[in-house]
């Protein structure tokens, strides 16, 4: 190798997206020499496509209990602090507009852009160096952590694994942070797609592709574990907020209970329409709590019987079943949509390898993970950036 194909610096960090640029900028404040290194042709593509364009940046109600890992304590050293009022005061400072769009998540007002933009100018600011379109193909470390590239060499003390998860691999995602930490001898649990949609078959599957694009309000359950939030139809099985939530507690093999009227006592809301319009259809009634096209599936799947027979004619006891079967609604899904659809990986670097105060590798002096790399994964609702900004401010602050 030739000399001048030698890069050093104190600090070099695998990857730019949110915990790698965050990182990177608490690093080189602290007057650290910090280079990112990035694979793709541009850093923070993740944070361009999140939120629908809008970069749910992150939540007003984050708490540890919003985070799923093999130690569920591991993330509250990081996420006390750097919290999402720090953040939200780093969005502030660079005059991003925002809102709260339901249930504490914050959006820009505008565009992701202009999260990436203030996270170029901090990092601008304090000196960090990019380096994008690098391929690594080795590192090895002797007393510093030396990477050959297809730019060359790089070489510094410390080294910042932010290299994310295996979502959206045409967005650049790779199993590099994995594959390092064996390298190294660290642990890494199994990955699998989280926030992500269920496939069905069948006739389920059928059901859901007339139903497309309908969307209700619903509280999903698996396994003691609820969500209540939108549902979505789509053409492959099922999708929004509260089916993306239960992904993450969902085992395959597992069955999903949809309450379809979360907000409602079915069973007394039937019996009071019985009562009020006796000469009412049943699906009519429905209709004014549930989208009319699935009140009509629902109808032709399990009441059949009962298209043209007014409520008043309909006996109490099959009201009550009815009822029951509405607030417990058994599907199994035949799967996911996997990596390609996913928003988040599961699993990853185990958590007892590393520090909660530096995310620094125990036994591996100068190497750290932050991001989603690590075994920690959030809820929907921008709490999987605000465990990229926490993760990465820590190691930032020693690195
Ligand atoms: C469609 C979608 C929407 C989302 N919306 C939201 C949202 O609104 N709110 C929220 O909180 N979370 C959201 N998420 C999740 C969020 O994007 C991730 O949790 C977050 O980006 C993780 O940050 P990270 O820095 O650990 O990893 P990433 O953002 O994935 O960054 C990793 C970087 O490393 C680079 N890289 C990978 N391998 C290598 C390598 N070998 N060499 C060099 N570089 C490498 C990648 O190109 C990438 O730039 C969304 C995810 C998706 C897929």
């Amino acid at each position: 190798m030739n000399a001048s194909n030698v890069t050093s610096a104190d600090v070099i960090v695998v990857g730019g997206g949110a915990a790698g640029l965050m990182c990177a900028i608490t690093a080189a404040r602290r007057g650290r020499d910090v280079i990112v290194l990035e694979g793709s042709n541009r850093i923070g593509k993740k944070i361009l496509m999140s939120g629908g364009g809008r970069c749910n940046f992150t939540n007003i109600h984050c708490e540890p209990v919003r985070f799923l890992s093999h130690n569920p304590h591991f993330c509250i050293s990081a996420l006390s602090r750097y919290t999402q009022w720090d953040f939200i005061a780093l969005v502030e400072k660079h005059g991003i507009g925002y809102h709260e769009k339901t249930l504490g998540q914050l959006f820009c007002d505008r565009s992701s852009k202009d999260v990436v933009a203030m996270l170029e100018k901090e990092c601008t600011d304090a000196g960090v160096r990019i380096d994008t379109h690098c391929a690594i193909s080795e590192v090895a470390h002797d007393e510093r952590y030396v990477l050959q590239t297809n730019q060359g060499e790089y070489r510094a003390a410390s080294l910042v694994v932010a290299s994310g998860g295996l979502s959206i691999p045409r967005m650049g995602a790779t199993g590099f942070g994995y594959s390092l930490a064996r390298q190294f001898g660290l642990n890494v649990f199994e990955t699998r797609a989280g926030l992500v949609p269920f496939t069905l078959t069948g006739a389920m599957h059928d059901l859901c592709t007339r139903l497309s694009g309908v969307s209700t309000r619903v509280s999903a359950s698996v396994a003691g574990t609820a969500f209540t939030e939108d549902m979505l139809f789509t053409h492959r099985g099922l999708s929004g907020p509260a089916i993306l939530q239960l992904s993450n507690y969902w085992s395959p093999g597992q069955d999903i209970a949809i309450d379809l009227l979360p907000d409602e006592d079915a069973g007394g809301f039937l019996q009071k329409a019985k009562n009020a319009q006796p000469k009412a259809l049943l699906r009519t009634a429905l209709a004014t709590v549930l989208p009319r096209a699935l009140v009509d599936e629902l109808q032709s799947l399990n009441w059949p019987d009962l298209a043209d027979m007014p409520l008043g004619e309909i006996a109490n006891d099959r009201l009550r079943r009815i009822a029951a079967g509405l607030g417990a609604w058994t599907i199994r899904p035949a799967g996911t949509e996997g990596y390609r659809t996913a928003e988040v990986t599961l699993g990853g670097v185990d958590t007892a390898e590393l520090s909660s105060q530096t995310m620094e590798a125990r036994r591996q002096p100068g190497l750290y993970f932050v991001g989603e790399v690590v075994d920690v994964t959030g809820h929907l609702g921008g709490f999987n950036f605000q465990w990229a900004w926490s993760s990465g401010h820590a190691a930032g602050l020693v690195a």
